[in-house]
């Protein structure tokens, strides 16, 4: 059978969108996050469309030694190091970075007695993982003194940096207390920090939602860079086309009743797919480049669309439910109070993903451009 719904992963896109950060982050090596199957792209299909990262960040041991069997060379850090002892052993095969983050994981560490490159985690507010300030200090000395690890550098994730309102001075003092006292190299910004506060670029940025297109601060975009392109289309066809008369409903819970007569479009896509539930009537979809609005509930293969502005439009014709310039994923996020990141890891893996592996229309990096004047008032 013809599946009517599937996701296009635009390689050029990403790469470009890699270039963008690259080019505006001199001096800072430009991490790529693809945890969580590469935030739903695709871990390898990422990773390899990245020939020249400076490196990769993820969760899972399994991921980082299926970049390496692909034959990523690339400096690859481990975000939350070992979850057991012998992880260390296998990081050390392999030769990945890996998180200092808590007392047991530092125990191991000293067990092990394998030359490591470790970067010891700050806890700066987050109070999930990590060392107080104090603490972090005495690790990094005993590490260095005892000659345990290689002491790569310090890390912190910032609990607040996608929220414009809080500022970062706190968690950033904290963390300025380790980074002064030991001097060492640091790596302290996801996307949010790395575009507000310039101040927090450090070694190294690690970005995962930038990449992808996913603006951290959505909908505000004042301090979205120029030129970042979706990287994920989620498409679907339609499959059938209907007509309400006025007062007809449709759907399950008859949740949406027409109050004129309506031409209604049936698009092959639902939560079975990974369109979400939660996307009320209105959220808009793109068909023939233009938006029209979702009606009804979304159930499990199928959606309902109004297509009483596009008569022209009819069955197998192609609907872009997110990932459009015209239509971003984030857009689609934020009307079902969640945001990006969530909706492309909810991608379900039957379905089917096609590959654009080659640019049509190569773009060039928009002209040099130096981080907005504003970024560090939100610091
Ligand atoms: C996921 C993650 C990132 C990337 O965050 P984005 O907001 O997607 O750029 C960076 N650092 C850590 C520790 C992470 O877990």
């Amino acid at each position: 059978m013809t599946r009517t719904a599937y996701a296009e992963i635009n390689l050029p896109a990403l790469r470009h969108n890699y270039a963008i950060a690259r080019q505006q982050l001199p001096g800072t090596r430009v991490w790529a996050v693809v945890k969580s199957n590469g935030y739903g792209h695709g871990l390898l299909r990422v990773a390899q469309a990245l020939p020249d990262a400076d490196g990769f960040a993820l969760i899972n041991l399994d991921d980082a030694i299926a970049l390496r069997h692909a034959g990523i060379h690339a400096p690859i850090l481990l975000l939350e190091g070992a979850i057991e002892a012998r992880e260390l052993d296998e990081a050390h095969a392999w030769q990945l970075d890996v998180v200092l983050r808590s007392e047991h994981q530092l125990q191991w560490l000293r067990a092990c007695g394998l030359p490591l490159r470790v970067w010891v985690k700050v806890n700066t507010g987050m109070n999930r993982f990590g060392f107080v300030p104090e603490r972090a200090i005495e690790v990094v000395q005993q590490l260095q003194q005892d000659d345990v690890c290689e002491v790569a550098g310090l890390m912190t994730h910032f609990a607040c940096a996608d929220d414009l309102a809080i500022r970062l001075d706190a968690p950033w003092q904290r963390f300025m207390q380790v980074v002064t006292t030991t001097g060492l190299p640091f790596t302290a910004a996801n996307s949010a920090a790395t575009l507000r506060a310039p101040l927090t670029h450090g070694a190294a940025v690690r970005l995962g939602g930038l990449l992808y297109n996913n603006n951290p601060f959505y909908p505000d975009t004042s301090l979205w860079p120029a030129g970042i392109l979706p990287a994920m289309r989620f498409a679907a066809r339609i499959v059938h086309i209907g007509e309400l008369a006025a007062g007809d409903s449709i759907g399950y819970g008859a949740a949406f009743t027409a109050e004129k007569p309506m031409r209604i479009g049936i698009v092959g896509a639902g939560y079975g797919d990974g369109y979400p539930r939660a996307a009320p009537s209105g959220t808009p979809v793109l068909v023939n480049g233009q938006r029209v609005p979702l009606v009804g509930r979304v159930a499990m293969n199928v959606l309902a669309i109004d297509l009483s502005a596009q008569p022209q439009v009819g069955i197998g014709d192609e609907v872009t439910l997110w990932g459009d310039p015209a239509l971003s994923c984030d857009e689609i996020a934020w009307r079902c109070g969640t945001i990006s990141e969530e909706l492309q890891c909810a991608l379900t893996s039957r379905l089917p993903i096609r590959q654009i592996v080659a640019d049509s229309h190569p773009r060039p990096l928009p002209d040099d451009q130096t981080a907005p004047a504003q970024c560090l008032a939100y610091l």
